[in-house]
This record gives structure tokens, C-alpha cells and sequence, in this order.
């Protein structure tokens, strides 16, 4: 019993006297080393940082592109931003990415024709494989893991924030790479944060695997980056203004 007294006297002053350190001396919490680099932030939150790739800025920016069957660029450039040519297939990047941020600004047509799927869908497939859905959702009804701003067949949108067809929308993303080991079983899953038009949709949510059409998602083992790709779904859905930081 006597030595339980003296344990737990010993413990509270222990206590104690960290609390009273830590109160007299602030720098103890302090950190100095490393420094975050310095970042020259764009003119908007829109615009790429000094530490950004730009992907799409402009019609020259075509050649960071690659269409189907590693063609060049097979999609229609225009002024400031580019369109998906039905049938053309899919666009990806020539560079591969893992963790990142990605800023994309989309665009679904004006003129609204189709419903439900059929209308403005496009998507931004993360290393080719996670898709983050691009599909006309103003007063569009679908599933709601289909949905604009869904993990497509995964995660449906924290609220619904599109625009009316025709007009700029965008995607702020935040994506974490899957990591596998050596044998190829996961070791952690992808994850995802996104803002469209300023409004957090995903907050960081665990994907289940590679985007599945038909049936359950499931991962597979690939390399640490990936090109990114965007959807060709036979709608004609714009694009512009495309930057990434490799985390
Ligand atoms: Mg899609």
C-alpha cells in the first residue's frame, strides 16, 4: 500500500513538472527545421502555382497529350480549351502521376441532349484506373453514385453543386496513390478529396479498387504513377485550364 502512495506521488509530480515545463518553455513545441519551400501561388486560386505542371493552358500544351492507340492528340483544340471528339477514345497524359493535386476545369455542352448517363458524361480517371465522374448533373437524374462529382459506382457527392449545362465547372483534387507490397497485396488504398466549384463533394474517402462498370471494384497491382486519363463517353464535354503538383 505504502509503495502505491509513493508511485502515484511520484507520477502526479512527474506530471507536474512537464506541465509546468512545457508552460515556461513554448519554444520546446517549436519546429525550425525543415523550412516548406517557398511557392509562388497563382493570381487565383485557379491559376497554377510556380510549382505546378500545366497540362492544358493553351493549344501548344497539346503535346503533353496522347490519344488512342498512342496517336497524338485526337480531340478538337480550340480557343483556351479542347473537346472530346465522340469515338476518338480516351486521352491520356504522356507523364505518369501518383499522389497529387490536380486542379481540371470541364465544361458539359450547352445544348442539352440525352439524360441520365447519356448526358455530358465524361470523367477523370486518377492513374487511369479511379474514376472521378464528369457528367451533366443539373436537374439530371441518375444513380446517385453516377453522379457529377461521384467516385464513379463508389462514393456519391457530399451535395450536388453543378452548374447549368454550358457553363465552367471545377474539380479541386486531392488524391493519395494505393501503395502495394512486393507481393502484390494492398498495403493502403487510394484516397480521394475533391472541391467542385470551391465546395468540398469527397472528403478524403478510401476507394475500393479500380473503377468497375459491372460488379465490385477491386485493386490491382500497378506501378507507383500512372498518365491520367480522360473519358471519351461520346459526349461532346470541354475541357481547360489543367495543372498538377506531384505530392
Ligand atoms: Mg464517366
Amino acid at each position: 500500500m505504502k509503495q502505491t502512495s509513493i508511485l502515484f506521488f511520484c507520477i502526479c509530480f512527474s506530471l507536474g513538472a512537464q506541465s509546468q515545463e512545457s508552460k515556461s518553455a513554448p519554444e520546446l513545441t517549436e519546429i525550425w527545421a525543415p523550412v516548406p519551400k517557398t511557392v509562388a501561388p497563382g493570381q487565383s486560386a485557379a491559376d497554377p502555382p510556380s510549382d505546378a505542371i500545366v497540362l492544358y493552358g493553351n493549344w501548344a500544351d497539346t503535346v503533353n497529350w496522347v490519344g488512342k492507340n498512342d496517336q497524338a492528340f485526337t480531340w478538337k483544340p480550340e480557343d483556351g480549351f479542347f473537346t472530346v471528339v465522340p469515338y476518338a477514345g480516351d486521352l491520356h497524359t504522356k507523364q505518369a502521376f501518383g499522389d497529387c493535386q490536380l486542379h481540371i476545369e470541364w465544361q458539359t455542352p450547352a445544348e442539352v441532349t440525352g439524360n441520365g448517363q447519356g448526358r455530358g458524361n465524361s470523367g477523370i480517371f486518377l492513374m487511369g484506373r479511379y474514376e472521378l465522374q464528369v457528367l451533366d448533373s443539373y436537374n439530371n437524374s441518375t444513380y446517385s453514385n453516377g453522379q457529377a462529382g461521384s467516385i464513379y459506382k463508389q462514393h456519391m457527392p457530399l451535395v450536388n453543386v453543378c452548374r447549368p449545362p454550358g457553363e465552367w465547372q471545377c474539380y479541386d483534387i486531392i488524391f493519395t496513390a494505393p501503395q502495394f507490397n512486393a507481393e502484390g497485396f494492398l498495403k493502403s488504398p487510394a484516397r480521394m478529396t475533391v472541391l467542385q466549384n470551391g465546395v468540398l463533394i469527397q472528403n478524403n474517402v478510401e476507394l475500393w479498387g479500380s473503377m468497375q462498370f459491372i460488379g465490385v471494384p477491386k485493386y490491382e497491382k500497378h506501378a507507383d504513377k500512372e498518365p491520367l486519363l480522360l473519358q471519351d463517353h461520346h459526349n461532346t464535354v470541354s475541357y481547360r485550364n489543367i495543372w498538377v503538383r506531384a505530392l
